[in-house]
């Protein structure tokens, strides 16, 4: 299985190499050359599997340049049984009918981004080693509250690696920022920026692709990655789960095999879905991917539209980690559907950082509508819909998974297609503590520290609280770092100690 470039189909690299280089040097993103297929007894087969043995299953056959000895120690590495809380690992989960939750938030860090990053540390170590001559790596990740804090626990201590998070200083979570500033381990750094997630990512995308910054690291003998899901490594296990909820679903008696189902998943980056998207080319059967954003809503409009338009107002919302305006892995999309056309793709993204805008074609729009759907939730919408779940079902469910909930709600009540569905849930609400807990009673907030708010949610809703979250409380601030974006450069320097 080889990789090519989505701005440049003339590049061929192997996995490791896509995964330890992060991103093409042209600024495209790797894609796969083409993708493996699985037939439905395939996919049946893999129910009685535990989710590590459908990882590999999956993971084998994209990573053709690892050895299974290398791909088991990744796996039985990253999905270990003392790190996540639930032996499923994404335990789907009935609601009600056919409404299903896939929780994919029983990781260390308490949100879904520990399904790939877990991982990835493994992959990228594996992948150096293959290809990146004995340098150290440098992760540089930009985060909008959730992949820093996974990146950081899943590289914290892992030999010739460094880590370096940039995060939007007024843009996360109590909760996420001090999952971030307390975190432990040597190899690791946490910064503010001040600006939001999307200036954190442009500034991270072109200090990757600076020639004269990657001389200079090169001179140290080290090299950038990405943890971001830029990066294919943060991508593949993410298409594990589509599998694996279908055969949770077959497992559940919610579906023979072959039977269709639909998938909402919350969206910000669009790397979640676009694994989704993977999933359904390679076999699963699923009807309709369907896109859910929060009040910024730039997917909605572009794949109800065609046409894509950053300039609008940026909302700060009680899903922090889906305020995003530049949507990376859109590119990919683009690509696949566009018939693998390479020159657009570029002239898109040059229009996108020219303009901040693009429109493509009727022909294009269309193809991507016959597989895509898409909605919106408001602020009220989403502490409605943690409310009504909560009081009607018995189901907590966090801010980013309540846009997906009432976007669903929505979905079906103008299409009348309810056939069984899997929803992606991506967080525990307890790292949401205040928003979750105002929604359930009804708008009132308590005036309460961040650890009382999550004593208090829990006293309420009787939802057990995660481990990891509860210790923090105990934890040393070692981060306290703020600078603005023009300085993020010079702030990778002085936190590498280089000149
Ligand atoms: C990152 C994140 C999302 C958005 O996922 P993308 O892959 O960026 O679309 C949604 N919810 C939560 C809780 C997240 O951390």
């Amino acid at each position: 299985m080889l990789y090519t470039s989505t701005r440049d189909k003339s590049i061929r690299v192997s996995s490791a190499q896509a995964i330890a280089q992060g991103i093409s040097d042209e600024g495209g993103l790797f894609v796969p050359c083409e993708l493996p297929e699985f037939s439905i007894d395939k996919i049946a087969a893999m129910a009685s599997m535990p989710y590590t043995e459908r990882a590999k299953t999956v993971l084998r056959e994209f990573l053709t340049d690892f050895t299974e000895e290398e791909l088991e120690y990744c796996v039985s590495g990253a999905y270990r049984a003392d790190k996540f809380s639930s032996p499923a690992i994404a335990p789907t989960v009935n609601v009600d009918g056919n409404k299903n939750i896939l929780e994919l938030w029983h990781g260390p860090t308490c949100a879904f981004k520990d399904m790939a990053l877990q991982l990835l540390p493994y992959l990228m170590t594996v992948s150096a080693k293959k290809t990146a001559e004995g340098k150290e790596i440098v992760i540089l990740v930009a985060t909008s509250g959730d992949t820093g804090k996974a990146a950081l626990e899943g590289f914290k201590d892992v030999d010739k690696t460094r880590i370096l998070v940039f995060y939007p200083v007024d843009g996360v979570s109590p909760m996420q920022k001090l999952q971030m500033t307390t975190q432990e381990g040597k190899n690791v750094a946490v910064c503010a920026i001040n600006g939001n997630f999307d200036d954190a990512q442009s500034a991270v995308k072109s200090i990757f692709t600076d020639a004269d910054i990657k001389q200079t690291l090169a001179e140290k003998n080290m090299m950038f990655s990405s943890a971001n899901s830029i990066n294919w490594g943060r991508l593949v296990p993410q298409i594990v789960y589509y599998f694996s909820a279908y055969c949770d679903m077959l497992n559940m008696g919610k579906i023979s095999a072959g039977d269709e189902i639909n998938v909402v998943v919350p969206t910000g980056n669009f790397g979640n879905i676009l694994a989704g998207y993977y999933a359904k080319q390679m076999g699963v059967p699923i009807k309709k991917l369907i896109c859910a954003s929060n009040s910024n809503n730039v997917l909605t409009d572009f794949l109800k539209t065609g046409m894509y338009n950053r300039n609008r107002d940026f909302y700060t919302t009680t899903s922090p980690s889906m305020d995003i305006l530049i949507s990376s892995n859109l590119e990919r999309l683009l690509y696949h559907m566009s018939g693998e056309d390479d020159k657009l793709v570029s002239s898109l993204m040059s229009s996108l950082s020219a303009d901040g805008k693009y429109t493509v074609s009727e022909e294009l729009i269309g193809k991507i509508q016959a597989v895509f759907d898409a909605g919106f939730a408001s602020e009220a919408d989403v502490d409605a819909t943690i409310k009504s779940h909560f009081d009607k079902y018995n189901y907590l469910c966090d801010t980013h998974t309540a846009v997906a909930v009432k976007v669903y709600d929505d979905y079906v009540a103008a299409t009348g297609d309810d056939i069984p569905t899997v929803i992606d849930s991506t967080a525990s609400p307890y790292k949401f503590s205040k928003s979750v807990l105002t929604a359930v009673l009804g708008g009132n907030t308590p005036e309460l520290d961040e650890f009382d708010m999550v004593e208090e949610l829990n006293k309420v809703t009787g939802a057990a609280v995660p481990a990891p979250l509860a210790s923090l409380k105990s934890k040393q601030i070692r981060f306290e770092n703020v600078c603005n974006k023009e300085d993020m450069a010079d702030m990778v320097f002085s936190l590498l100690n280089i000149n």
